[in-house]
């Protein structure tokens, strides 16, 4: 494949120690010689090796700025093209300058995901490895990024692969039927369709078991804390902000007024949102009253309802109790340092006792049983062990499920004996929706889609 050379910075833009510029084509060695000064010219230098110098302003011969240059030729990189990455100084000016440089020799800038494109393109990884890149870059917690990683890794593909392999197999075997069809191979192969669509339907649904937790991990549980005035709900959100450092990022696609803080408690991620500013909105209830509070308590994917248990019920808890029961509630019974006064048997008129902690933020008391209590709500208990594959994202979801329904109809169509080469085409269909997880049958205007949403430099 013919390409052309491309350049961009490939660390974060701001101050920083160092900043990196990956150059990827087959021009980059040749290019970035010319305008290298070091002890080796760099086009003699051997791949993997990294070479102190300057960067070199040709036309006035000026130094422009200090380097390491390091080298990784074709096909032993990572756009399996190769490769120059060249070290500078950070700041925005030292790399400004030597990107100007670069892209006055015959290289370009790259587009976003430019790099990770090429090497889907040149066979290095595939598609949902790629997509375990963005996931990788967006990843919130460190279990997110755990899971993001075994993607790029190639653990889903290397999962997704067996199972096309047996419905090759399958269809292969369907076309010598089709070519000699005798009646007795013909309920042989009606079994062997059945045989083999059930042994990969099963392993899908090994894996979409997986989907929504994998989803939680990719995106967090979406959480709201709710309660009266003077409750500990600030209280709450600071415990949990400063102890799980929060790690906050800016998303692409959200709304500006939507702000959205990431807290993890232990290995759980918490999305905890609101529109104007977590600190007031968190207070929603008791700015704008419960009626206003609704829209935060509707989108949530779980309610951390905080009570103070040293004071009796009062009726605007009850009425919102009633509201959210059925909904995914933690109730929190914070304050449990002062004197109980809270009748516990209302609330289990509603709630499980599972669903019930005792906390005392003031005394750092119960964290680790709000982490019980929210695995318990959404991973039947506890996280699975670290080798599990996760299915997170969306797009693999969806295909896994729709290859499961043609498996489903094959299936079917072999037990009532319908012909086979009617059969054949939902195979089929299975087969390219599983290939199309993995981007050997996906269309080029969903992979242009994908590559979009990176960032530069990627
Ligand atoms: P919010 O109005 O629900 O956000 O409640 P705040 O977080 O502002 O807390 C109200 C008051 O309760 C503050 O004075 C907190 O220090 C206090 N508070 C919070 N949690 C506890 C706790 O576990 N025990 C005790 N004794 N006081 C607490
Ligand atoms: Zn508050």
């Amino acid at each position: 494949m013919v390409s052309d050379t491309i350049a961009a910075i490939a660390t974060a833009v701001g101050e920083a120690s160092i900043s990196v510029i990956r150059v990827s084509g087959p021009e980059a060695v040749a290019e970035v010689s010319h305008i290298f000064k070091g002890r080796v010219p760099l086009d003699q230098a051997d791949s993997h090796t990294v070479h102190y110098g300057h960067i070199i302003d040709p036309a006035t011969g000026e130094r422009v700025e200090e380097v390491l240059a390091t080298i990784m030729r074709a096909p032993r990189s990572f756009t399996m093209e190769d490769v120059i990455e060249i070290s500078s100084h950070g700041g925005v000016v030292a790399v400004r300058r030597v990107m100007d440089i670069l892209l006055q020799q015959r290289i370009r800038i790259a587009e976003p995901g430019e790099f990770t494109k090429r090497a889907f393109l040149n066979g290095r990884i595939d598609l949902s490895q790629a997509e375990g890149v963005i996931d990788l870059i967006r990843s919130k917690s460190d279990r997110a990024f755990s899971v993001a990683l075994k993607q790029v890794e190639g653990k889903l593909s290397r999962q997704i692969k067996p199972l096309q392999q047996t419905l090759i197999e399958t269809l292969a075997h369907i076309e010598v039927n089709i070519d000699y069809p005798e009646h007795d191979v013909e309920s042989f192969t009606a079994d062997l369709i059945k045989n083999k669509s059930a042994e990969v339907m099963t392993e899908i649904d090994k894996l979409l078991r997986t989907a929504n937790e994998g989803k939680i991990l990719r995106e967090g549980i979406t959480t709201a804390i709710v309660g009266r005035p003077n409750v500990g709900k600030s209280s709450l959100l600071n415990a949990l902000a400063h102890d799980n450092r929060a790690i906050v990022t800016d998303i692409p696609g959200t709304t500006r007024d939507v702000i959205e803080e990431y807290v993890t408690i232990n290995n759980i991620p918490l999305k905890l949102l609101d529109t104007a500013g977590i600190r007031e909105t968190m207070d929603v209830v008791e700015k704008i009253g419960v009626e206003r509070s609704r829209g935060a308590v509707n989108d949530a994917d779980l309610l951390l309802f905080v009570l103070n248990s040293s004071e009796p019920l009062h009726e605007d808890e009850i009425e919102l109790m009633e509201q959210i029961s059925g909904r995914q509630v933690i109730v929190i019974l914070n304050k449990i340092d002062l004197p109980p006064q809270l009748d516990r048997s209302v609330l289990l008129q509603h709630f499980n006792e599972q669903q019930i902690v005792e906390m005392s933020v003031k005394d750092d008391q119960g964290v680790d049983r709000l982490e019980q209590a929210i695995s318990s709500l959404f991973f039947g208990g506890k996280l699975e062990a670290n080798d599990v594959t996760y299915v997170s994202n969306v797009r693999h979801i969806g295909l896994l499920k729709q290859a499961k329904r043609s498996l489903q109809d094959a299936y079917e169509a072999a037990d009532q004996l319908i012909p086979i080469d009617m059969i054949q085409i939902d195979v089929r269909l299975a087969w390219e929706q599983l290939g199309e997880i993995i981007g050997d049958s996906a269309p080029d205007s969903l992979i242009d889609q994908i590559f979009s949403q990176f960032c530069l430099g990627k």
